[in-house]
């Protein structure tokens, strides 16, 4: 039996990259998974049904995020999708991974302040409403896991509006674990480093040999790698840890 057996959870940003393997290993454990996208609808599915052909239970929601009204269109679905498949709307794990970068290359000079919204919209707004919505739906001992990034304690002067997003988003977990504490509800943040979540930077062998140089292990973190500290953040096993800074970095953060 799983350790997330009759657990319900919700994965934002779960078509692809990091967020589809936390879709597919909380699966695993037995967890029936919201699998969260935007525009990625084939790749949505192909999630969900990967999950079902190894025996999972997954529903795909459409919702994008950073716009008005996204987490109250987000939850209609997920509020759907849990009451057709468990007869109510309750909700064990929620995992904020949907995320946007900055370009490589722009220099903090060339930020704009459209683009600095965006980024705070979806990287920060997004899963604090995320969380305010669910926080109804969550049971006694639930989880929230926020994506974070290794950027927040590694200066990479192109990427200062995101990591300033990540910043926050390591605050609402700060905050929130001391508010949700008496529910015996945990709030964490787990920062992964360079990881290949698929896109076409990873075919690029040169670009992989120089990103796995700031690894300590020398190489780029696989999604699976970050999934494992998702899924045991979501298992009873991490029950004492809460408000948590998770460095799942491959030990960038070592220098
Ligand atoms: P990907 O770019 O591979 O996937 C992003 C996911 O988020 C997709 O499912 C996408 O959905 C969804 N998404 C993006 N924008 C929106 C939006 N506006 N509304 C709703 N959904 C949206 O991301 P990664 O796997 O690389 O990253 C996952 C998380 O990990 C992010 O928070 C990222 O900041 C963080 N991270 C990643 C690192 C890495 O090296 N990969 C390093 C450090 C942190 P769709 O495709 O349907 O639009």
């Amino acid at each position: 039996m799983g350790r997330l057996t009759q657990k319900t959870a919700l994965v934002t940003g779960s078509s692809r990259g990091i967020g589809r393997a936390v879709a597919r290993r909380l699966a695993e454990e037995g967890a029936l998974v919201a699998v969260h996208y935007a525009t990625g609808e084939d790749a949505a599915r192909e999630t969900v049904e990967s999950i079902e052909s190894d025996g999972g239970r997954a529903f795909a929601v459409r919702a994008e995020l950073g716009v008005p009204g996204d987490a109250h269109e987000l939850f209609l679905g997920v509020e759907q999708g849990l009451k057709e498949r468990t007869g109510e709307a309750a909700l064990d794990i929620v995992v904020n991974n949907a995320g946007v970068t900055t370009p490589a290359g722009v220099q903090p000079e060339d930020v704009t302040p459209e683009d600095f919204d965006r980024l705070f919209a979806v990287n920060a707004k997004a899963p604090f409403f995320v969380v305010q919505r669910a926080l109804p739906l969550l049971r006694d001992g639930g989880r929230i896991i926020n994506i974070s990034s290794g950027l927040t304690r590694f200066a990479s002067p192109d990427q200062v509006a995101y990591a300033m997003t990540k910043g926050a988003i390591e605050q609402l977990s700060l905050h929130l674990a001391r508010h949700l504490a008496p529910r015996g509800i945990t709030v964490n943040s787990v920062a992964p480093g360079v990881t290949n979540n698929g896109s076409d930077l990873f075919d690029i062998p040169e670009a992989v040999a120089q990103m796995a140089q700031l690894s300590a292990f020398k190489r780029v973190g696989e999604a699976n790698d970050v999934a494992d500290v998702v899924t045991f953040l979501a298992s009873d096993e991490a029950r004492w840890v809460t408000g948590a800074f998770i460095d799942a970095t491959g030990g960038t953060l070592l220098g």
